[in-house]
């Protein structure tokens, strides 16, 4: 029998993920994504690597000389790691369309619970509450006859323009480019969209272009009735902006899942009641994590069977074919 191909795969990965990999290939677990881990002969040996790519893991990429591919747990990608292994025609695939639904039910979860209090309400009752003092109190906020921009009408954005829809709600967004067969209203800047809007739902990448481009200016658009949900990425929203808007009602309420430096959340944004805070778990159901790990394994299999790769990042489409020699 021919050896296995030695893969990285990092301590505490996705289970579905970890056990496929472990069946099909030869694994090279890692604790942290440090070069010094490696054995020595293993260096050469490494063709692969299933990875959460962050800067961290730039001198591991630059320490595997025969590495071919990196196969990337989730549909977000960091720019600078990512772009540095495909600098050295290394392609990067990630986690696309298989968490679509359950990312816009978070996120539709998250704008309820944001308006409707549903956290503190279910708080009321658990701490005896409603026996004791009465009903909750009626939330100042609704969602009804809200209008609802969405910032990143992509493969979540239309899931979550679906739902918002079915609420009977009014659509509008904002990309880069319009989407001719999306069927809302396109407006082509944030701030177009800000002011036509009540509520932000922000779902854009968080790349250079997007980062703090929901700043003081766009929250104030959106009015004192104004609610922000953020199920994208920490980096695109101001936090010290969203902060103050909260804190002088310039906006209504947040929801958030994300946030600038994940797993730290700001103690201003904890000690409020205007917002909802989720530990970015948009995702993170058994299920749909298990269909991501499913396709990180299958990125590395089909790149080592069939000589390409299933879904690249979008900047890695033009190498994700293997050279033949
Ligand atoms: P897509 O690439 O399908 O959609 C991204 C959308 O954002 C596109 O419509 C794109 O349109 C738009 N966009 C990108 N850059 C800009 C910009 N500078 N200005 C305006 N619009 C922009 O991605 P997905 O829908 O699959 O995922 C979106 C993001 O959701 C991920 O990148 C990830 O960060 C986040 N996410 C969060 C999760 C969570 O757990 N909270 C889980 C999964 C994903 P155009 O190119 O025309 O600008």
């Amino acid at each position: 029998a021919t050896k296995p191909i030695s893969i990285v795969l990092p301590e505490g990965f996705n289970q579905r993920a970890t056990d496929r990999i472990c069946k099909e290939f030869d694994p090279v677990i890692l604790k942290r994504p440090d070069p010094e881990l490696v054995p020595a002969e293993k260096r050469e040996e490494i063709r692969g690597m299933a990875a959460w790519l962050d800067p961290a893991w730039i001198p591991l990429i630059d320490a595997l000389p025969n590495l071919e591919i990196v196969s990337n747990f989730g549909v977000g990608y960091d720019p600078e790691s990512s772009l540095h292994a495909i600098g050295k025609g290394i392609p990067v695939t990630h986690t696309p369309s298989v968490l679509d639904e359950e990312v816009a039910d978070t996120a539709l979860a998250l704008l309820l619970n944001t308006v409707r209090e549903l956290y503190f309400a279910e708080e009321w009752l658990r701490g005896g509450k409603w026996k004791n003092e009465g009903n909750y109190r009626l939330t100042p906020l609704t969602l009804r006859e809200r209008t609802v921009g969405i910032y990143g009408l992509g493969r979540i954005g239309k899931a979550i323009a679906r739902r918002i829809e079915a609420f009977g709600l009014m659509v509008h967004y904002h990309n880069r480019n319009p989407d001719p067969e999306a069927g809302y209203k396109y407006h082509d800047s944030l701030a177009s969209l800000a002011a036509a809007v009540d509520t932000l739902i922000v779902v854009a990448p968080g790349t250079p272009s997007t980062r703090h481009t929901v700043n003081a200016d766009i929250l104030k658009a959106l009015g004192p009735e104004g609610v922000l949900v953020n199920i994208g990425r920490g980096t695109v929203v101001d936090e010290a902006a969203l902060i103050r808007a909260l804190a002088d009602k310039t906006i209504a309420a947040a929801g958030l899942d994300v946030f600038e430096d994940e797993p730290h959340v700001p103690a201003d944004l904890i000690a409020m009641r205007n917002v909802c805070l989720l530990p970015h778990v948009g995702s993170a159901s058994v299920h749909t994590r298990g269909k991501m790990g499913d396709l990180v394994a299958d990125n590395l299999v089909s790149w080592f069977t069939q000589g390409k790769a299933i879904t690249p990042v979008p900047e890695a489409r033009d190498i994700a074919r293997r050279r033949e020699n």
